[in-house]
């Protein structure tokens, strides 16, 4: 079928509370959604990122798309990215094309009456999930709360944020062990670290028994992530800024286990073959964020787990029908044609 419409649309979910990373702080987080027609059904599909990816998509993305054969996702995969060669496709772009290549493959499912996981080759296993969030400006109890929701959710491994106050830090990585402490420990630091910041911090966090260090320095100083891995027993791990398999390989030889977002590096198709990648060079993959588009990823063979960030786990049920619960540290994809997923009407309150 030939694809008729495309439209696009910014929604901004306020968060429950302020929120802070080692780096960054928020109270909203913002979705750029898309829904792209063709014979009578609609695709949807959708990144995190700024309003401005709404422009790109109906400035450089819609003309690539209107009237091409929905099925031609690699082809039109390929010709966005071509069409935003001169405006640069990292980052902001590869976000918008991320979210149209999820409403391709959303749209071609329920043309076929077929799950997305089934046509990427799995019958609808369940992933592994790991609890996050973690924000550096919790207070003890909210942190708790959020550690009792991840046991609650069968989680296995927790993720918090570090990067503000060392002592504080590593105290608060000590209430977690004692709240679940059978748990795999995981940090992110968000880049916060010089790298002998980062070398002094992760032997300390060795001494706890961390399993995962992300982003100790920023994922931009490749060597620096490379020389604490070489430091370190911990797992080092970056990636969540990937755009395509191009930024995949250049972090293949520093990280233990390569992030990656299908929100912003290509969607599904971007994100197949940015694992491919890794797995060349014999790593593990872990899917960053937004766990309801991501359940559908059970075919990606180096896929480690998915990222059960609080945010998203609280965002996407109010904005989708049909998201996924997590059950037993585990997430299985939706049954339903597509990702299975549709935008609640009451989305309309969040729209900008
Ligand atoms: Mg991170």
């Amino acid at each position: 079928m030939r694809i008729e419409r495309v439209s696009a649309a910014a929604y901004k979910v306020p968060t429950a509370t302020p929120e802070e990373d080692g780096t960054f702080d928020w109270d909203a987080t913002t979705a750029v959604i898309v829904h792209v027609e063709a014979g009578g059904e609609v695709g949807a599909g959708w990144t995190y990122s700024g309003t401005a990816a709404v422009t790109v998509i109906t400035d450089l993305l819609c003309d690539v798309l209107i009237g091409r054969d929905h099925r031609e996702i690699t082809a039109l995969w390929e010709d966005m990215r071509r069409a935003c060669r001169n405006v640069g496709i990292a980052g902001l772009v590869m976000q918008a094309i991320s979210a149209v290549d999820i409403a391709l493959w959303d749209l071609a499912g329920r043309c076929l009456g077929a799950p997305v996981h089934e046509l990427l080759g799995d019958a609808g296993r369940p992933v592994d999930i790991y609890g996050s969030g973690g924000f550096t400006n919790l207070t003890p109890a909210q942190l708790t709360e959020q550690v009792d929701a991840w046991k609650a959710a069968g989680c296995r491994a927790m993720k918090i944020k570090i990067g503000r106050d060392d002592d504080r830090d590593l105290e608060r990585i000590n209430q977690v062990h004692r709240r679940a402490p059978g748990a795999a420990l995981m940090v992110d630091a968000n880049g916060a670290y010089t790298r002998g910041h980062a070398r002094r911090m992760g032997h300390l966090l060795d001494e706890l028994g961390v399993t995962w260090f992300e982003e100790p320095v920023s994922s931009d100083d490749v060597k620096g992530l490379a020389l604490l891995r070489s430091a370190l027993r911990c797992d080092v791990a970056a990636g969540e800024y990937v755009s395509d398999a191009y930024g995949a390989a250049a972090l293949v030889g520093a990280v233990d286990c390569l992030q990656l977002d299908g929100t912003r590096c290509g969607g599904y198709t971007g994100f197949r073959a940015a694992a491919a990648v890794a797995g060349a060079h014999g790593l593990d993959v872990s899917a960053h964020c937004s766990p309801a588009l991501h359940a559908s990823l059970a075919a990606v063979g180096n896929l480690r787990n998915i990222e059960w960030f609080v945010d998203h786990a609280r965002l996407e049920p109010m904005l989708w029908v049909g998201v996924p619960a997590a059950a037993d540290g585990r997430v299985a994809p939706n049954a339903a044609p597509g990702h299975g997923l549709r935008l609640r009407p009451e989305a309309e309150e969040y729209r900008l």
